[in-house]
């Protein structure tokens, strides 16, 4: 039978730019399908040599910061004044208990959802943040192949999500609250020390208390060590509800490209992050493709059962359910 998605045909849509085709072909590779899967990877084999020129901003802050409001002002500058493509991508690890999204809310980013140059998909729901995080990256180079050659990331800065940002994006935006009693108002210190701008929001309530904190947390940077990629962080002000230090932000960005293209880190950087994929990739697949065989279905069916016969507990039948398996694994490894 023949399949009704079209590898070549979506490829060659997706670089005249067609919306619709980049939307199926996310929801392609989206899919938990074993069928799917196939067809996704070969998508993304083709659109390969296509993907990496694009700049990936990541986004974060704790719900309320004025995320998407940033995000919207910030996307519209580089549309209209900069003649950008700018795609705004999300990784919501909350999104698996609401089946919602920080995106999904259709009232939000309304100006800049109906731009021709802009592309906005919320974070697929339902899946780990492993998932969620393997289904962003490949959507990066499905943006990318389109022509988007600026990638925003938004994520929610609870602390778990970060880390695997960090391995999506060049820059790490964090936009920070004012006056809100804790010094780091409940933003760890690490999200800081990874932070490459710190951009103190809502400027525009009050510019006193405003000033103040950037103060304070220009002088918090100081006292982190130096970073690998030799980037000192400013902190800046503004507010994205009247896009008062956009332009600010910006600049940062193409600094901070500038530098670390001279310094050799924009390079090594995204290649520790194709390793870490490599191996974040090697480990879902070496468990999607065991866990698919015969062997597996039978041998973990009978620890099943030695479970509900109470033979052995669940670290045990693990144990044993494992060590069978690497038994049959042995003469490959
Ligand atoms: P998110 O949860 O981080 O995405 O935050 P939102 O962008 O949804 O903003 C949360 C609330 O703060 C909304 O009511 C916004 O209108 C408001 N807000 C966002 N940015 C600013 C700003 O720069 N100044 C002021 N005064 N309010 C803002």
């Amino acid at each position: 039978m023949k399949s009704p998605f079209n590898i070549e045909e979506t490829f060659h849509a997706l670089q005249q730019g067609n919306k619709a085709s980049l939307g199926k072909a996310i929801t392609l590779i989206e899919s938990t399908k074993f069928e799917d899967k196939e067809l996704a990877y070969s998508l993304l084999g083709r659109c390969a040599p296509h993907t990496g020129k694009s700049i990936r901003i990541g986004v974060t802050g704790v719900p309320g910061v004025g995320k998407s409001t940033f995000i919207e002002a910030f996307g519209k500058y580089l549309i209209e004044e900069k003649g950008k493509k700018v795609a705004v991508l999300a990784i919501d690890p909350s999104s698996q208990r609401s089946r919602g999204s920080i995106l999904g809310d259709k009232t939000r980013m309304n100006d800049l959802s109906v731009m021709p140059n802009a592309f906005i998909r919320p974070s697929a729901s339902g899946s780990s943040l492993g998932g969620v995080a393997r289904s962003t990256r490949e959507t990066i180079s499905l943006c990318e192949t389109a022509g988007y050659d600026i990638i925003l990331i938004e994520t929610v800065g609870v602390g778990q999500s970060e880390t695997t940002v960090k391995q999506l994006c060049d820059f790490f935006l964090l936009l920070m609250l004012y006056g809100a009693g804790d010094e780091l108002q409940g933003i760890k210190r690490g999200i800081m020390e990874m932070a490459d701008c710190l951009f103190i929001n809502k400027a525009d309530q009050n510019e006193m208390l405003a000033k103040s904190a950037a103060k304070e947390y220009s002088n918090a940077l100081h006292l982190f060590p130096p970073k690998e990629s030799n980037w000192y962080p400013k902190v800046l002000l503004g507010s994205g509800l009247n896009a008062r230090g956009i332009q600010k932000v910006w600049e940062q960005v193409l600094d901070f490209k500038e530098t670390t293209d001279k310094n050799g880190f924009w390079k090594a950087n995204r290649k520790a992050q194709e390793h870490w994929w490599f191996k974040e990739y090697s480990k879902h697949m070496l468990v999607e493709s065991v866990t698919r065989t015969e062997n597996w279905k039978v041998i973990s069916a009978d620890r099943k059962k030695d479970i509900e016969e109470e033979k052995l507990n669940a670290l045990e039948a693990a144990k044993k359910l494992v060590s069978s398996i690497e038994l049959h694994l042995k003469n490959y490894l």
